[in-house]
């Protein structure tokens, strides 16, 4: 039964060589047992499956024995150099990849803070010595330029080594912010939005940093699709806060991410516990530890807990992420920093191989 299915499959051209699925090596097990056909196939970061899945689906329903079918999908990552060969597609075939890793901070819904955790992040890997780069592709409601105090930029300029990013602290800054006016948010279709995105990452001059962190807009696909499909990145981080609702959106937020085969490097609890200003002590408004729970149901890292703090919100106007400074709060985000750099190494090993024995 097996025989006869990977023959059938072996008759649907891998969509990149044309080859059969078998013959080009797309084929990690093919089973039957019970009615239910298990065929696991190798797919490579950010490749478009809907399609090949149908078709498997089809073939192997035209063996008599199978009922049902169920398809696994293993992420092929070579090790080492494995991401630059998935790099270069599209648009970006011949720009440079814009920095040596790139990690998107993305959240279900706007307002829990999402912005403030990605500059943050971004601020406190500069002060542990990395050369740190921050897109803020968050179009509906770009906050970067007022977190990195850059509020007067308006514009960009463009020069032959490309578009020039802004300076804050030491961190290079490209926002959507730049071309819009305060108060005037543009409405943005999908398209305009992968443009921009696809532009911004393969035409600014950003100087080879060692991370470059992408500030998301809250809730929609078309971001996650117009980055996929110009750079492979590392991962992404989903802020959340402690309340169920936030949750909720989480896992929207992670569908979303897993639909591009982005690796989830893990969830950060914004809002976690206030800390009173005067005194220190912590309460838990919003409840606490809903997101580790949460991270360990679904099996991604928990990256750490962000408390809720006047002066977090005081210092988001000032020009200066609290990060860059010294104190609980930047300790609270050098550790999710740093546990976001342990969580990407993890995520560019190689996928382990399942083999199914029929
Ligand atoms: P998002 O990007 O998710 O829309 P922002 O980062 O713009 O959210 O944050 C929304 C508001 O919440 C801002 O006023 C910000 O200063 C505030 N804020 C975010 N995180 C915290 C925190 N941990 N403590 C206090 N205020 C916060």
């Amino acid at each position: 039964m097996s025989d006869e299915l990977t023959a059938k499959l072996d008759r649907i051209p891998d969509p990149k060589t044309g080859k059969g699925l078998q013959a080009a090596g797309r084929l990690d097990g093919v089973a039957v047992r019970n009615g239910v056909a298990t065929i696991v196939l190798k797919v490579e970061p950010d490749e478009a499956i809907d399609r090949l899945k149908a078709d498997i689906e089809s073939a192997a329903r035209e063996v008599d024995e199978v009922d049902r079918v169920q398809i696994i999908t293993t992420l092929q990552r070579p090790a080492g150099g494995g991401r630059d060969k998935a790099a270069p597609r599209q648009a970006s075939a011949a720009a440079p990849r814009p920095a040596r890793q790139i990690i998107a901070v993305a959240a279900g819904k706007g307002g829990v803070g999402k912005s403030t955790v990605a500059a943050n992040l971004a601020a406190a890997l500069a002060k542990a010595g990395q050369r740190v780069a921050v897109l803020d592709a968050d179009i509906h409601g770009p906050s970067i330029p007022r977190l990195f105090g850059l509020r007067d930029i308006k514009g960009l300029r463009k020069t032959d080594t490309g578009i020039e990013p802004a300076d804050a602290h030491g961190v290079r800054v490209v926002s959507m912010g730049f071309l819009t006016k305060p108060g005037q948010p543009v409405v943005w279709r999908g398209p305009m939005i992968q443009g921009a995105i696809q532009q911004f990452l393969n035409e600014t001059y950003w100087g080879d940093p060692d991370v470059l962190i992408i500030d998301m807009p809250p809730g929609t696909g078309d971001a996650q699709l117009a980055i996929a499909q110009t750079v492979s990145i590392d991962g992404a981080v989903i802020a959340c806060t402690p309340q169920d609702l936030a949750l909720d959106d989480a896992r929207k937020a992670i569908a979303m991410f897993e639909k591009t085969h982005t690796p989830i490097l893990g969830l950060i609890e914004n809002m976690s516990v206030f800390l009173c200003p005067h005194c220190g002590e912590p309460s838990e408004i919003f409840g606490h530890g809903g997101t580790r729970a949460e991270a360990e149901a679904i099996g991604v890292p928990f990256l750490g807990e962000i408390p809720l703090t006047i002066e977090l919100r005081e210092r988001s106007d000032t020009g200066r992420p609290v990060a860059f400074d010294d104190g609980p709060v930047a300790d609270a985000f050098a550790r999710a920093a740093m546990a976001m750099l342990d969580s990407a190494r993890e995520a560019r090993k190689p996928a382990p191989e399942i083999v199914f024995s029929s």
